[in-house]
């Protein structure tokens, strides 16, 4: 059977035969929001995409997989302020990537990884993992490609990591996106409650949260340093994630 991991791009005898090889799936998951003036509102469910066609592509000689289509649509009510940005809600979300797990393990797929590009959606998933807890012939994995990094990121990049900041646009940038590199700009975001509200996914100390909308931290959409980015940066960091979520599939191929 010639070598095709896109569900979407198989028949269904394909598919049935390939369960008898494989019995991973993989569902890259991202977003439709606002990325700022350079980066287009796909960036979030690009880089997933991306990030788990590779993954498929680097482990396809030891272990076969399915990658489904992306689900590229997620929760951002925090970016509506923000033209074109798409949210779904966090119940609909939540249902969508259920339906999806039920789908596959009805079909004999035993082990599930959510891709995730986007960390609004990390409720969403969460709740998916534990409405599926005990009624699914699954094992669901979920991992955002964010965390996969494993290094220290903040010797890579000028942080905060957050949005469409240094991390975002070099990653997005290298993996093949979209980037008006001439409208980058630099926007640090405001902290809601100084030493303990900030927008920096890498910043340590002690933490508080807060609802909030996008438009109370940054006027441009974006929360970092984008004129910072580089493709090479994003190399480096692309090829961590890589190199991780690779190592993480085969893991649990042992479990
Ligand atoms: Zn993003």
């Amino acid at each position: 059977m010639e070598k095709e991991y896109l569900l979407a791009n198989m028949t269904w005898q394909e598919v049935e035969k390939r369960l008898k090889e494989c019995k991973i799936a993989l569902v890259p998951i991202g977003s439709t929001e606002q990325h700022g003036p350079a980066l287009p509102l796909s960036t979030d469910h690009y880089i997933a995409t991306q990030f788990t066609h590779r993954a498929a592509e680097m482990i396809w000689d030891e272990q076969k997989v399915v990658v489904t289509p992306t689900i590229t649509f997620g929760f951002s009510p925090h970016h509506m302020e923000f033209k074109g940005t798409i949210t779904l809600s966090e119940l609909t979300l939540s249902s969508m990537i259920a339906d999806i797990c039920h789908s596959l393990a009805q079909h004999g797929f035993e082990k599930i990884v959510l891709v995730n590009g986007h960390g609004g959606n990390e409720t969403a998933i969460s709740n998916a993992l534990h409405d599926m807890q005990g009624n699914i012939d699954a094992k669901v994995y979920h991992a955002n490609w964010y965390n996969m990094v494993g290094e220290k990121i903040r010797e890579i990049v000028t942080p905060p990591l957050y949005h469409a900041c240094d991390m975002e646009t070099s990653v997005a940038w290298y993996l093949g996106q979209r980037v008006l590199e001439d409208k980058r700009v630099d926007e640090p975001g405001k902290s809601l409650v100084p030493g303990f509200i900030s927008p920096d996914m890498s910043a340590t100390g002690p933490r508080a949260s807060v609802s909030y909308n996008f438009k109370e931290i940054t006027n441009s959409g974006v929360v970092g340093y984008s004129t910072q980015a580089t493709k090479e940066k994003g190399k480096q960091i692309a090829d961590k994630v890589l190199e991780n979520l690779v190592r993480f599939i085969r893991e649990i191929t042992k479990i």
